[in-house]
């Protein structure tokens, strides 16, 4: 018998239409007396929020790590239900974060209980057969949803409506969830986890866009913020003035990481002229390699809660 801890954290696989056709939230969550039909699950339920995932951010996150490390030796696998606007960046926390072999398994739904074509309980039944699955073991955090498996390290969510809006466009799915098989395609690389007791850094996430100027960035560093990360274009790169405005936010000593705002690859140090990447890192800025602007924060988050020198920032920021 395995035992799986689910712990419910609202969003619409918890919320209902009303006769309006508008999604609310309700005081029951309707999955917490569905009929989930696995042989040999023994499920302990929890709701431990019920909230939109618009009203999560890093406090309940480090809230549901605390859980999952006291939950660790007693049970098997954990599911967690979550809204899936923010589904991604509460995955790539725990991910980043927590150090334990079971299964951690994440599903949401795109349509609400009393929606025709609700995929809430469909989904989470997907959700707890990985999480009862012994090949799920090691693969850090899941996120389960429309017959597919991803890594938290890579999914993100790509459609506003449609229920298959989770993918993971640098890697690929890593697994599929057939009638009768659980089966994964690859392992993921090497995880780099350390350990998190405060969430109260200040990073905001800039997105570039062409003909940026250096007034925002400017306005920034004068503010009480304790890093900053941008979605740069392309491969990373800026435009001559955003380039002095970073360069001005460095001379404060304040961090700076810089993603792509592009929806695939990695970003890397390819041009050199002002502005191009490989000016941006002689500058001091940190390439992070693979990850998006939402999830760059919280490992930035992470690193500067670790107090993590210079040197080891750039290098725990870079590694995949
Ligand atoms: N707005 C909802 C939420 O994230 C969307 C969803 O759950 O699909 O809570």
């Amino acid at each position: 018998m395995k035992k799986i801890l689910v712990l419910h954290t609202g969003g619409t696989i918890s919320m209902h239409e009303d006769e309006d056709g508008d999604v609310e939230t309700g005081i029951e969550n309707p999955l917490t007396g569905a009929q989930v039909t696995l042989p040999d699950v023994d499920l302990t339920v929890e709701n431990i929020f019920n909230l939109p995932s618009e009203h999560i951010g890093p406090i309940h996150m480090l809230q549901l790590q605390q859980r999952i490390l006291k939950a660790e030796g007693a049970f098997d696998g954990v599911v967690i239900t979550h809204g899936t606007d923010t589904l991604e960046e509460t995955s790539f926390f725990l991910d980043s974060t927590l150090d334990v072999s079971m299964p951690i398994v994440m599903t949401g739904a795109m349509r609400s209980s009393n929606e025709l074509g609700s995929d809430g309980l469909y989904n989470y039944q997907s959700a707890l057969r990985v999480a009862a699955e012994h090949e799920s073991q090691h693969r850090g955090v899941l996120v389960v949803m429309n017959d597919e498996i991803h890594a938290a390290r890579f999914v993100t969510k790509t459609h506003t409506t449609n229920v298959a809006t989770f993918g993971s466009p640098i890697s690929g799915t890593m697994g599929l969830l057939t009638k009768r098989q659980i089966i994964y395609f690859y392992d993921l690389p090497k995880r780099h986890i350390l350990p998190i007791a405060h969430v109260d850094k200040r990073i905001p996430v800039l997105k570039a866009y062409a003909g940026m100027d250096g007034q925002l960035l400017e306005l920034l560093a004068a503010s009480n913020i304790d890093g900053i990360i941008i979605e740069a274009l392309g491969a990373g790169n800026l435009s001559r003035e955003a380039a002095q405005g970073v360069q001005y936010i460095l001379s404060r000593n304040i961090p700076v990481v810089v993603v792509s705002r592009s929806f695939n690859g990695v970003a890397e140090p390819v041009y050199d002229y002002l502005g191009g990447g490989v000016q941006l890192e002689k500058a001091g800025v940190i390439f992070a390699t693979s990850i998006n602007g939402q999830k760059a924060r919280l490992k930035l988050l992470i690193g500067l809660d670790n107090r993590l020198d210079d040197s080891a920032l750039h290098t725990y920021l870079h590694q995949l």
